[in-house]
């Protein structure tokens, strides 16, 4: 029996995408090997990650002069690696949550870290508008977190500025068409939306590569993983091979347009419970509302604690909000189905009735 996940990351996988794994899992198309026991260098590896690669760049229309990196040490190791490989004299970070501010935190290691805005005021309810952020002059990047898997806030709309944009897009990646071209350097995690944990995503615009401080070391420079295929050392192999299966599947449901259907219906359907209700308080604001990462509270700490426990009775995992924000977090990537969020509102809508 599966039950609805509703983890923050590592979190749900296609069901399609595990069956086929799982079939695939002692004998990967006649090689007689699993895909974890093969060796990277083979050619039967090779056409793996070769797949993998060419369906993220067709999947997500990057162009032509954009690297895609398969990289390990989470998302969290870009945090250092962007401005190792960016930063000349100067970079400006918008906070807007708690990963945000863990980037800005380990940037300013390396230099001149400018705040372009900062809402920790607000419990990072809002996204800035494009006229409240503040980027230094001469800035060498502006970074941002496009969704905030913690505080469940979204970018509503791409910053345009005159310097590179670097975004996190760890909580968001796949789930919706997005224009590649108008970011510099995009990163994620693969832990929500595309594979297990242990791959990071970097597309960075060629014209970015090579040109790291001196003293980067070699694993942390894009220089490395570019001029080797990702295959400087031995990559992620079975994330990498997870990932392909997982964008088979995205393509067999008619690509991140067909992704975003599903994806803006489901987040509908839960915003709309929240918004009819006097119970529930939703945490984002109306015009910063992820789609991803649905955060909500109801009226005490108290029952909060009680709604998590008996969703967990009910086979609803992982809703309890994340330890610095407190609250419910649902967080419905691409690979949770619409009778999973359906369920929840059931759940809700009968939790109100027994507790308001
Ligand atoms: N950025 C965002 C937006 C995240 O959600 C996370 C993890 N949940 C991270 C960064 C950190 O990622 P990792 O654990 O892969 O280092």
């Amino acid at each position: 029996m599966r039950v609805y996940n509703f983890s923050a990351g590592p979190s749900m996988l296609p069901l399609p995408v595990l069956e086929r794994a799982a079939k695939e899992m002692t004998d990967y198309e006649g090689s007689g090997m699993s895909v974890m026991e093969m060796s990277h260098r083979s050619k039967v590896y090779q056409s793996i990650i070769d797949d993998a690669q060419a369906r993220l760049r067709s999947v997500m229309n990057i162009p032509d002069d954009y690297e895609v990196l398969f990289m390990q040490g989470g998302a969290s190791q870009q945090f250092a690696c962007i401005p190792l490989n960016l930063l000349k004299t100067k970079a400006s970070y918008a906070v807007t949550g708690h990963f945000s501010r863990k980037a800005y935190d380990e940037a300013k290691r390396f230099g001149e870290i400018h705040i372009a805005s900062d809402n920790t005021d607000i419990g990072f309810a809002r996204i800035p508008a494009q006229e409240e952020l503040d980027v230094a002059e001469g800035s060498d990047y502006l970074h941002i977190c496009f969704n905030n898997t913690v505080y469940g806030t979204k970018w509503p709309y791409i910053p345009a500025v005159s310097c590179p944009l670097v975004a996190d897009l760890s909580s968001c990646i796949l789930s919706e068409p997005i224009d590649v071209s108008k970011f510099d350097l995009i990163y994620a995690g693969a832990q929500k939306n595309m594979a297990p944990a242990g791959l990071t995503v970097v597309i960075l615009k060629k014209s970015l590569i090579g040109s790291a401080r001196e003293d980067t070391p070699t694993m942390l420079d894009y220089k490395t993983h570019a001029a080797n295929g990702s295959m400087y050392n031995t990559p992620p192999t079975y994330q990498i091979y997870i990932l392909k299966l997982v964008l088979e599947w995205i393509e067999s449901i008619g690509g991140l347009e067909g992704m975003a259907k599903r994806n803006y219906e489901k987040a509908k359907i839960l915003y709309d419970c929240l918004d009819a209700s006097s119970f529930y308080i939703p945490r984002a604001e109306k015009g910063s509302r992820s789609i991803m990462n649905v955060t909500y509270r109801t009226p005490t700490p108290e029952l909060d604690a009680k709604f998590v426990a008996r969703s967990l009775e009910l086979g609803f995992q992982n809703l309890k909000g994340y330890r610095a924000a407190g609250g419910i977090r649902a967080s419905i990537y691409n690979a949770m189905p619409v009778e999973g969020v359906e369920a929840l509102v059931d759940f809700m809508q009968r939790f109100e009735r027994e507790n308001a």
